[in-house]
């Protein structure tokens, strides 16, 4: 569990200023959704969040502690990509491992924990396919149990639904709030698909070119858009 504070953030590329010094406050197993059309600096916030990003200025506290020269992996949270990033010659059970990629864990403890996240996505039974002979929707799990078997204090979602059908889409919103309500970690979930952050945030925080426009829940946006 985690929360996370930005305060005053600022991402510039060149002369460019793409995030211009927003403040935003994830409480503790808060599911917060950032909305905004294509280009508003949402990937940008997450990736610094992530650590993948170098800020430009301002804060960044995970649990209260600033983060801002921390490297990704001792920030104690996971990513999850748009493209599944999984690789195509390792099978379920070594895609899900390598999220524990320079771990300290014994084997066995790596193992337990593959074992554990991948009962919790449905994958038991696929462990040693490759991910070709697996369905979007269980790629899509897959990048998911590589971020969870690092028990992460929070989980980071870069449009992670984009690339799937809209069947598929709507099944894997429902089944990404059943796990957060399962583990109840706190999650940052970036999207530019409003019906996505209407039915997924406990909170939605609205972006527009690098500056947060609106935060509200669902209902608060929905009767005051
Ligand atoms: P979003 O995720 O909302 O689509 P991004 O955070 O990806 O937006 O991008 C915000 C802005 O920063 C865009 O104008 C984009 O072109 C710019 N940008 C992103 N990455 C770079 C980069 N490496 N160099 C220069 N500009 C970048
Ligand atoms: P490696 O030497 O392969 O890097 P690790 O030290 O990473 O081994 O230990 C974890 C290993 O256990 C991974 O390779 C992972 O694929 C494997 N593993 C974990 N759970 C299972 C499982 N249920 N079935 C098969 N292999 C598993």
């Amino acid at each position: 569990m985690a929360t996370i504070d930005l305060n005053r953030l600022i991402k510039r590329y060149g002369h460019t200023t793409v995030v211009h010094g927003i403040d935003l406050s994830v409480r503790d197993g808060e599911f917060v959704v950032l909305v905004g059309p294509s280009g508003c600096g949402k990937s940008t916030t997450l990736r610094m969040i992530a650590g993948l990003e170098e800020i430009s200025g301002g804060e960044i506290r995970i649990d209260g502690r600033v983060v801002n020269d921390l490297q990704p992996k001792d920030r104690n949270i996971a990513m999850v990509f748009q493209n599944y990033a999984i690789y195509p010659h390792m099978t379920v059970a070594d895609n899900i491992a390598f999220g524990l990629y320079r771990s300290n864990l014994s084997k066995s403890e790596k193992r337990q924990r593959v074992e554990q996240a991948a009962e919790t996505l449905g994958l038991s039974q696929l462990l040693d396919r490759r991910p070709s002979a697996l369905s979007g929707g269980q790629r899509q799990r897959v990048a998911i149990g590589r971020a969870m078997v690092r028990d992460p204090a929070a989980f980071l979602f870069d449009e992670p639904l984009s690339n799937l059908d809209a069947q598929l889409r709507t099944q894997m919103r429902i089944e990404i709030k059943r796990l957060h309500h399962r583990l109840g970690t706190t999650s940052v979930f970036v999207t530019h698909d409003q019906v996505e952050a209407m039915t997924m945030a406990d909170r939605i925080v609205v972006m527009r070119d690098g500056r947060i426009l609106q935060v509200g829940t669902p209902l608060e946006l929905y009767e005051n858009p």
